[in-house]
């Protein structure tokens, strides 16, 4: 789950990373009075769940509260980089001398939290990774002994930071490091983290990632999803408890099982079509479920052909198999359907979906490739 940056530097803020005072308006009436209230420039800037929003035009500058209004009236109609802006961040304009990035990522491979710090801040840190990767200074964190002192004057010194300025980088480093940890969070990021004109340091942009699994033990944070973060179909698909992620091919899949939805769009993949989603419909999904998972997967226009790939154990085939018939009774469609069902009752499942004339198949190579070709005979990019 992303949080927005103004959620996200109200954390950092509780941790003692120092942030500029301001608030968020909805409004150019608001932006204007939040303004008048610091009673000095102000930036504006569109709170939208994506990076990039200064070179889209999402933030500026403003010198005076009417100013404020008038930019946050434009950045309220706009769009950026493809979504709406409801809310801006109106705080005190930053004076800028420098700009460094300093983020903490879970690093998969090393099985623990990596700190970056690099000089090139203000800019997209994977572009910096391409262009300059040895600005870069990454700390690989201990999660049993934490972020260590002689790791923060590590990138301190990686990075050039001025000797005057380390006192506070250290509260900034902890305070992000612990943030981290303690919202269960798989990124924390401050790009960038600005040195002032009078040799301070200040969070000017911040983001969160959260660990949607970690989500149960934060309801406080839980409660500030956007829910326009989502598409409405994947928000859907939360209130069924399915897991699902849209994407942008046209062969709707339906498994149950992680890790089996995945090697299903590989082999979607391999054998020339692509998917339209991914979709886990979870153990033991009844009816109800695939019926709601199967109006979800056909609500996306792109769809050309739907492949069911159900391995049953826990899940029953037949009661697969009824909760497709179920949800064809809903839905006027006329995609081809393919389904590929092995384990407990599978030839009861097959039989029910053979009379509704459904495509059937016996390993998933052949359900894969029979759904790549009805895709491409619907005329469909695949
Ligand atoms: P992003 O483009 O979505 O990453 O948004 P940021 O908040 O990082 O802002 C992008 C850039 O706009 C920053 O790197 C700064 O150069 C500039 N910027 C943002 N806030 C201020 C500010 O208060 N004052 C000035 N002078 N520049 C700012
Ligand atoms: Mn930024």
């Amino acid at each position: 789950m992303k949080l927005q940056e103004h959620q996200s530097k109200r954390i950092f803020a509780r941790y003692g990373v120092p942030v500029p005072e301001g608030g968020v308006a909805t409004t150019p009436q608001e932006a204007r009075e939040i303004a008048a209230r610091l009673g000095k420039p102000v930036v504006v800037k569109a709170q939208v769940l994506v990076g990039g929003r200064g070179k889209a035009g999402g933030i500026k500058l403003a010198e005076t509260p009417e100013e404020g209004g008038a930019i946050a009236a434009q950045i309220l109609g706009m769009d950026v980089r493809g979504l709406p802006v409801r809310s801006v961040l109106v705080e005190e304009a930053a004076d800028i001398a420098s700009e460094i990035y300093l983020g903490v990522v879970v690093d998969r491979a090393a099985r623990r939290p990596v700190m970056m710090a690099s000089s090139e801040g203000g800019i997209e840190i994977e572009e910096v990774a391409r262009r300059t990767p040895e600005r870069i200074i990454k700390v690989p964190v201990d999660p049993f002994l934490g972020l260590r002192d002689y790791q923060v004057r590590e990138m301190a010194y990686g990075i050039g930071l001025e000797y005057d300025l380390m006192p506070g980088f250290v509260k900034v480093a902890r305070g992000l490091y612990t943030a981290f940890v303690e919202c269960d969070a798989s990124l924390a990021e401050i790009n960038p983290l600005v040195v002032t004109g009078d040799g301070a340091l200040l969070a000017v942009d911040a983001k969160v990632l959260l660990d949607d699994n970690a989500l149960f033990r934060h309801p406080d944070l839980a409660g500030m999803r956007d829910l326009h973060e989502d598409t409405p179909a994947e928000r859907e698909a939360r209130s069924y408890d399915i897991s699902y992620v849209q994407l942008d091919g046209t062969i709707g899949c339906m498994v149950n099982g992680a890790g089996l939805a995945m090697a299903t769009m590989d082999l979607t993949k391999l054998y020339g079509g692509a998917p339209a989603n991914f979709l886990d419909i979870g153990g033991g999904a009844k009816a109800d479920t695939v019926a709601a998972a199967l109006r979800l997967i056909l609500s996306d226009k792109n769809v050309k052909a739907v492949l069911f790939n159900i391995f049953g154990g826990i899940t029953r085939c037949d009661e697969v198999a009824r909760g497709i018939l179920a949800a064809l009774e809903g839905v006027e469609t006329d995609v081809p359907m393919i389904a590929r069902l092995v384990g407990t009752n599978e030839q009861e499942g097959r039989r029910l979906l053979a009379e509704a004339k459904m495509i059937t198949a016996v390993t998933l190579e052949e359900a894969a490739q029979k759904a790549v070709a009805a895709a491409s005979a619907c005329g469909g990019r695949t």
